[in-house]
């Protein structure tokens, strides 16, 4: 039963009117997202598992058409659950407003669910055991564009091995998905180095424009 299945039947109130009047597509949707939230919260693939408070799963409408990928959950992100909502993730969603995109409307997640130990870059093999958890959720959610942040999270999942010069304003393809793929400053990048936000203006530029066009 989903979360909100369990907290009408508490409540005693019948929705068999919502299960049918919901699209079933959606409702499906949803609890899938919410099976693989479960599995996460109880992962023990990787060594993070040890020294984590909690798991980091996401955030976001199942329908999002923009998905952002960032590193690894920070100290707060460990503490409430929560992902991006340190100074980096504040940053975040006042970039994300500047091109009229609100962060309730984007799904939020990390190529590892769980906090590395002194914030230190997950390592690839931490990368690696927690990607298939990252391709089920970008499968479900099938955005229009996924936003990687920063160059680990983009060589890592893309399999490259390149500067950021190389990495921003181009739009990247990989087998696995049919989704174009853009690479962005992390905005914890972005705070260390405050002259950069031109360069993240030009970023957002080009994600409206993917946006716009339907750039494929
Ligand atoms: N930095 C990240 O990459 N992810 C978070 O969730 C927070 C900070
Ligand atoms: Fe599991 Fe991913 Fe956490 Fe590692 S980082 S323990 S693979 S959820």
């Amino acid at each position: 039963m989903s979360k909100l299945h369990n907290y009408f039947h508490e409540m005693n109130i019948d929705i068999s009117w919502y299960d049918q009047h919901v699209s079933p597509s959606v409702n499906r949707i949803a609890l899938s997202l919410e099976d693989l939230e479960k599995d996460v919260s109880s992962c023990t693939k990787c060594m993070l598992h040890e020294t984590r408070h909690q798991t980091v799963f996401g955030e976001g409408p199942i329908c999002s058409e923009i998905m952002i990928v960032g590193e690894a959950p920070g100290k707060e992100e460990d503490e409430q659950g929560i992902p991006f909502v340190g100074r980096a993730g504040k940053l975040l969603n006042l970039f994300l407003e500047s091109i009229g995109v609100s962060r309730k409307s984007v799904f939020i997640t990390n190529t590892v669910k769980c906090r590395p130990p002194d914030n230190r870059n997950p390592m690839i093999e931490e990368i690696n055991a927690c990607s298939n958890f990252l391709e089920k959720q970008i499968k479900i959610v099938n955005p229009k564009v996924l936003v990687l942040l920063g160059k680990v999270a983009a060589n890592r999942l893309l399999g490259e091995d390149k500067v950021m010069s190389e990495l921003r304003q181009k739009i990247f393809h990989i087998d696995k998905f049919a989704i174009p793929i853009i690479v962005f400053y992390h905005p914890a990048y972005i705070l260390r180095s405050p002259l950069k936000k031109f360069d993240m203006w030009e970023d957002l530029k080009f994600l409206n424009t993917i946006l716009k066009d339907n750039v494929s």
